[in-house]
């Protein structure tokens, strides 16, 4: 684990989100959760061992950052954008949210499978404290600003910890490795970019990659700009969606840990949603 900040803990060298610990004098708040059971059972060891777990805050429905909700389940209550239910546990591809779960823990982290619950078992444990525009939550010394900021999904949100001067921002900020426009709004991504750089912080912890300054939200946005002009570039040749999805790709930056074999679908998505936003 990282140390960010003195009360602040991530993990950004595992498959998946990167799941994040909050210190506060009256126990800690977890924000996003490891999708490999030995980190997640890692953190919640750490975080026991300085007390209790106040609350579990989801920044997104994807399983990469929820998968680890079952084991909150009892313990703490789970916080989320009241859109959240409507894609929560929902993944790529053909299998479920279950399966695919178990997938992830044959192939990179076996030696933990024994500790994966059986279906019946799983409790999906989605958050029971939504919220619509944005709360605040106090929690001993620490305040909670949670905001709503649509557009990676439609139930995006995230928190800013000011006694910190930390921004966690979910998969709104991918860095340093490919950006998931799969489930966008590409308009609402943008605004909510825009909206999180008047924040006033030292450190994004992203969903994805290292912990970074605000300067790279403007790094993160000209990825964006670059897809979509490459891609309306596409369409002033008349070139049809399967033209552009042959044409155009940007695998200069890897896909996050652990997932190199999603670098096709990654291609093939950002340019379908970028195609489609353009033609309306
Ligand atoms: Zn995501």
């Amino acid at each position: 684990m990282e140390r960010v900040t003195e009360n602040v803990f991530t993990n950004t060298k595992i498959r998946g989100c990167n799941p994040s610990i909050v210190f506060t004098d009256e126990g800690a708040v977890f924000i996003d959760t490891a999708q490999w059971i030995s980190t997640l059972l890692e953190m919640i060891d750490f975080a026991k061992s300085k007390g209790p777990i106040k609350y579990l805050i989801n920044t997104e429905p994807h399983i990469d950052h929820i998968f680890g909700n079952h084991w909150f389940a009892g313990v703490c209550p789970v916080i989320g954008h009241e859109k959240i239910a409507d894609t929560f546990f929902d993944v790529p591809g053909d299998m479920d949210g279950y399966d695919y779960s178990v997938d992830v823990l044959e192939r990179q982290d076996k030696e933990f499978l024994p500790f994966m619950p059986s279906r019946e078992e799983y409790i999906v444990n989605p958050p029971q404290i939504t919220f619509n525009e944005r709360m605040s939550l106090k929690v001993g010394n620490h305040t909670f600003n949670v905001y709503h900021t649509p557009g990676h999904a439609d139930s995006q949100i995230a928190v800013h910890v000011p006694e910190e001067r930390v921004l966690f921002t979910g998969d709104t900020l991918f860095v340093g490795c490919q950006t998931w426009l799969h489930s966008a709004n590409i308009d609402e991504l943008i605004s909510s970019l825009q909206f999180l750089k008047t924040l006033d912080v030292d450190y994004i912890v992203p969903g994805h990659g290292p912990v970074v300054g605000k300067e790279y939200i403007d790094v993160q946005l000209a990825l964006i700009y670059k897809w979509i002009s490459a891609v309306a570039g596409g369409i002033a040749q008349d070139w049809t969606l399967d033209e552009c999805i042959k044409k155009i790709s940007f695998t200069d930056l890897p896909v996050d840990i652990g997932q190199a074999e999603m670098m096709d679908y990654v291609q093939r998505t950002n340019v379908t949603k970028c195609y489609n936003y353009i033609k309306g």
